[in-house]
């Protein structure tokens, strides 16, 4: 199994990337982000509970996205490895995550850090935030607490990874191909 993790703020780009590297390497693609969306559309229980935290730009507690990463990781067996995109957020996420992984004799076998700057963060929200109907993507009170969030939650998890030697940081600004090919050159490193 190969199991990526695509790391970065809001806006790095890493759905994006995701989807590319999802079709090179026959992955499975799990964005909590998206699986909690669609349980709000579906107007599941979770899915109203998780949109109290995502439109005041918060994280959904653990416990909830936990549970529905556990879901789909067992619902896809079969796969030949996963993308995580948009989990781990915290710690205790990342700690989940190695038991879920450890049952299928699994591990992480890289983190891949997006590096964009706060600034250019922002405009690509509040450019995305024009079409994709994302509330949290329009104002920029919900977008600056994503990364309040981000910054105090999230990040810890890079020194996490870093110190088990599976972090590695990729630019994310500029061409999406030539970022593509950075992040392809991390996980042709691990996939050998
Ligand atoms: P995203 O689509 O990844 O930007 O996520 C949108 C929102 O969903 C976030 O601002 C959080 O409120 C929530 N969310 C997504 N993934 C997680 C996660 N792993 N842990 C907690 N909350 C999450």
């Amino acid at each position: 199994m190969l199991n990526l993790i695509i790391f970065g703020p809001p806006g790095a780009g890493k759905g994006t990337q995701s989807e590319k590297i999802i079709e090179r390497y026959n992955l499975a693609h799990i964005s909590t982000g998206d699986l909690l969306r669609a349980e709000r559309n579906a107007g599941t229980e979770l899915g109203n509970q998780a949109n109290e935290f995502i439109k005041k730009g918060e994280l959904v507690p653990d416990a909830v996205v936990i549970g529905m990463v556990r879901n789909f990781i067992s619902s896809h067996s079969s796969a030949a490895g996963f993308i995580f995109d948009g989990f781990p957020r915290t710690v205790a996420q990342a700690g989940a995550l190695d038991e879920m992984l450890h049952e299928f004799n699994a591990e992480v076998n890289v983190v891949l850090g997006l590096e964009v700057e706060e600034d250019e963060l922002v405009k690509r929200l509040l450019l995305r935030g024009q079409t994709s109907g994302r509330a949290d993507d329009q104002s920029e009170d919900t977008i600056r607490n994503r990364f309040r969030e981000y910054q105090s939650k999230t990040l810890p998890l890079s020194a996490h990874y870093t110190s088990q030697g599976k972090y590695r940081s990729v630019q994310g600004i500029g061409e999406l191909d030539v970022i593509f090919n950075a992040l392809c050159t991390e996980i042709d490193v691990v996939k050998k």
